[in-house]
């Protein structure tokens, strides 16, 4: 009988946790037992796997019994404080919070660009998954890194709402729903109205004048493509859409590389599609990116302000290769390389 495992999903609940159940059924994940874990507000509640109902459990430290891989998406403090014990229980924690991930014995894997980092988990039992601009980032990368090495990236992301969890995606729906019917927008989960408006802030201010959401794709970008020299310049932006971020991605290369030979680098490497027919109007779109896995490249140019550099805009859904895809695809590496 083929190998099965035991998953627990802490988190399961949440915007990111329904997408995962949803990415391990789809991908059929070889699961034995499935366990949800959320916070006690859901403890009881009745979500379904496959054709199995399962109910959510407290997540505790004792949550872990006979669990094989634990996916973590309930926030950076549960992760600090319970991954720990269910890496103690014998489980692999693959966790999507900012938690563990510049901690140098903590692998940060994206499955296109570093598969082999996930052989590190042996040190703390845990693999962190980046976050979900860098991810898309690095894949689009990582063909064009391989052939002209890269020197600078100056990123601006588009930001669905969707990457601030549940409480977020009410809050847009409900203010385009107070404006059509003429009453007052009230904000709870941004400092500012999201509804027709785009917010230069995401995440929490830091002493250089950079977000932590911007840092995070200065850092991760260096480990995850294992080049400490590469230099990054990001402004984060949250927009108005609900699924999937779009990133403007200005690049410098060590070397000349064109756009057709950029576009075919592209078009080869795994987990990417170009989208890219100016004639008829054809690019990246978010809402053609979202509820897939594939990061969708297009409007690539040769930069005019510089001899070594290219243009282009990278679209991925947040929720799935940001978070569940990418973390799902870890969990596939462990099951068939080394558990
Ligand atoms: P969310 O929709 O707000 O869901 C949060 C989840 O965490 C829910 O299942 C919630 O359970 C659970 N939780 C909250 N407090 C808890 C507690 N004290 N004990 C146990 N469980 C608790 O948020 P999300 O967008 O899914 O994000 C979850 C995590 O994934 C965050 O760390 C986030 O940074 C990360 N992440 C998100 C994205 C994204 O694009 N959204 C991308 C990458 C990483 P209840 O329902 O019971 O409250």
């Amino acid at each position: 009988m083929a190998k099965t495992f035991n998953v627990a999903v802490a988190g399961a609940t949440g915007a990111v946790g329904q997408t995962m159940i949803r990415v391990l059924e789809e991908r059929n994940f070889p699961v034995g037992e499935i366990r949800f874990l959320a916070s006690e507000r859901s403890e009881g509640k009745e979500l379904s796997f496959k054709t199995e109902k399962v109910r959510v459990r407290k997540l505790d430290h004792d949550s872990f019994d006979g669990i094989d891989i634990a996916i973590f998406s309930a926030g950076g403090d549960r992760s600090l404080t319970f991954a720990p014990s269910a890496a103690k229980a014998g489980a692999v924690v693959v966790d999507n919070s900012n938690a563990w991930r510049m901690d140098p014995e903590i692998p940060l894997v994206v499955p296109e660009v570093n598969p082999h980092a996930v052989s590190g988990y042996k040190a703390k039992g845990i693999i962190a998954n980046p976050n979900c601009s860098t991810i898309q980032m690095v894949v689009a990368l990582k063909p064009l890194y391989d052939y002209a090495r890269i020197k600078r990236v100056v990123v601006s992301t588009y930001q669905a709402v969707s990457g601030s969890g549940k409480k977020a995606i009410v809050e847009l729906e409900d203010q385009v729903k107070s404006w059509a019917e003429g009453r007052t927008l009230e904000s709870k989960v941004y400092p500012h109205q999201i509804a027709f408006n785009c917010l230069p802030h995401i995440d929490v201010f830091l002493d250089n004048g950079y977000t932590r959401e911007e840092m995070k794709m200065v850092n991760e970008t260096r480990k995850i493509m294992e080049d400490p020299e590469i230099q990054v310049s990001a402004t984060a932006v949250r927009v108005p859409v609900f699924y999937s971020h779009s990133e403007a991605v200005n690049v410098e290369f060590e070397q000349k590389i064109s756009a057709s030979k950029a576009r075919e680098l592209l078009s080869k490497a795994p987990g990417i599609k170009v989208v890219d027919d100016l004639s008829r109007n054809v690019y990246p779109l978010a809402l053609d990116a979202e509820g897939q896995d594939l990061t969708l490249v297009g409007r690539i140019r040769e930069d005019i302000s510089q001899a070594n550099g290219l243009d282009f805009w990278v679209v991925a859904d947040n929720i799935r290769k940001g978070a569940a895809t990418n973390a799902v695809q870890i969990a596939e590496l462990l099951a068939e390389k080394y558990l």
